[in-house]
């Protein structure tokens, strides 16, 4: 395969208009993590800004960040170092030394990070004590989050750790990786030292969010050998930052930044779980997509485009079913649904070490994203999974999806698509566990 076809396969070959794995992690993340016993011993924590936390944490912080970058070099494959410019300024105070730290832990520098929690569907707080979704995401389209109701916390207000950690479960989809490479067109791209985007289309904002939330480790190698983009993604870098930073905030006596920089890193270890971001084209073979692609190169795109479109409406229509079933599930209090009831089951976990993201968190979801394809294009209708003339992500019955699929799909097909994402929400568990305990393991 010649360099040129390489490259054309950077921008095309990867879906990833949709911003999210699992819309709406808090959904998920309290009934996996709520049973759990630890929360009869821990104590409530003080919220605390992230400049308190920074002025109060700084010159150990420095130290802390340096012996991380030296680790991830050398633990972490593809791991894109991190500039020297960019070391945290312990001579700085207020304002200046958040902009410090995001620079030095290389996030969006317009990233809010504010005092708040998530609540979940039916938790109703007055209008007065609301947070607005604006002062929460950085996103302008904010119509997801409008349907969620965050609640204003005040610095010295005493918090539960749980309620800390669902909330910071969302927090890496409001706008973290946003714009950070090099060929983003931003000021902060330019220096941060991630390089160019691996894939998908790095002109378009939301796309560049995907290599931090995606991670395609289980394709065999003769993928990765005529797309070795592939094998390039961010989200270990992520994954292992925020959970280093975990037990350092911990370490310190920081214990709400503990929970709440965990809460992050748990939700890379969720993302994995979803077929859509496991796997680069679920639902087609590498015979099909080496095809597509010698298609294109012989000036026929339509094969590739159409096998995109398709995907990309597949993940969307899966996203809005399971997150529109889950609302409904914890708005009614259904603790028969089986996605509560894989969420919340006891699980064996697996040990976590460095490879953990690679050879344990994502293989169920990459290695059966065909089944779920599959289950997902016999359960919703064509419009939404198998029109490539339609961009499933404009219909507005997206908001009312689990509606959809229970007029249309057969008894037989409803039962397999719901098997099919328990499945996926079982990974889901053992996966925030597993973080979750490699870090208060530790302690
Ligand atoms: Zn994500």
């Amino acid at each position: 395969m010649t360099r040129r076809s390489i490259l054309a396969l950077t921008f095309c070959i990867v879906h990833s208009t949709s911003l999210w794995a699992w819309a709406e992690h808090p959904l998920l993340v309290r009934p996996a993590l709520e049973g759990l016993e630890l929360w009869e011993e821990v104590d409530s924590v003080e919220a605390k800004s992230l400049v308190g936390f920074l002025e109060e944490t700084a010159s150990d912080l420095f130290v802390f960040l340096e012996k991380h970058e030296l680790w991830a070099r050398e633990n972490l494959k593809d791991y894109r170092s991190r500039p020297y410019e960019l070391q945290l300024d312990t001579s700085l105070t207020g304002e200046d030394l958040r902009a410090s730290f995001l620079r030095a832990v290389r996030m969006n520098p317009e990233s809010k990070i504010p005092l708040y929690l998530h609540l979940l569907p039916g938790e109703m707080v007055d209008e007065e004590v609301r947070a607005d979704p604006t002062g929460i995401s950085i996103f302008d389209n904010l119509s997801r989050e409008r349907q969620t109701v965050y609640l204003q916390l005040r610095a010295g207000q005493q918090v539960h750790p749980l309620d800390v950690l669902v909330t910071a479960n969302d927090e890496p989809d409001y706008g973290f990786d946003i714009g950070l490479f090099e060929d983003n067109g931003t000021s902060h791209g330019a220096v941060y030292g991630f390089g160019n985007q691996p894939f998908g289309n790095p002109n378009l904002a939301n796309s560049s969010q995907g290599p931090f939330h995606m991670a395609f480790y289980q394709e065999p190698a003769v993928v990765y050998a005529v797309a070795p983009f592939l094998d390039n993604s961010l989200l270990e870098s992520r994954l292992f930052l925020f959970r280093a930073l975990a037990k350092f905030a911990f370490s310190e006596g920081q214990d709400y930044w503990g929970w709440r920089f965990l809460g992050w890193s748990m939700h890379y270890a969720g993302d994995l779980s979803m077929p859509f971001h496991s796997n680069p084209l679920p639902g087609y073979s590498v015979f099909e997509m080496v095809r597509s692609q010698l298609s294109a190169l012989r000036g026929n795109d339509n094969l590739q485009r159409n096998m995109i479109q398709l995907v990309s409406n597949r993940h969307m229509a899966l996203e809005a079913y399971q997150l529109a079933e889950l609302r409904e599930a914890h708005l009614k209090r259904d603790e028969n649904h089986p996605f509560l009831i894989a969420l919340r089951a006891d699980y064996e976990l697996p040990e976590f070490d460095s490879d953990f993201a690679r050879k344990v968190a994502s293989v169920h979801a990459a290695k059966q994203a065909d089944e779920m394809s599959s289950a997902v294009r016999r359960a919703m209708p064509d419009r939404f999974v198998n029109d490539p003339q339609t961009e499933a992500r404009f219909l507005p019955e997206l908001l009312e999806m689990n509606a959809v699929v229970r007029a249309y799909a057969s008894p037989e097909d409803l039962d397999d698509l719901n098997r099919e994402i328990a499945k996926r929400f079982e990974d889901f568990a053992v996966n925030v566990r597993t973080v979750l305990f490699s870090v208060l393991g530790d302690q």
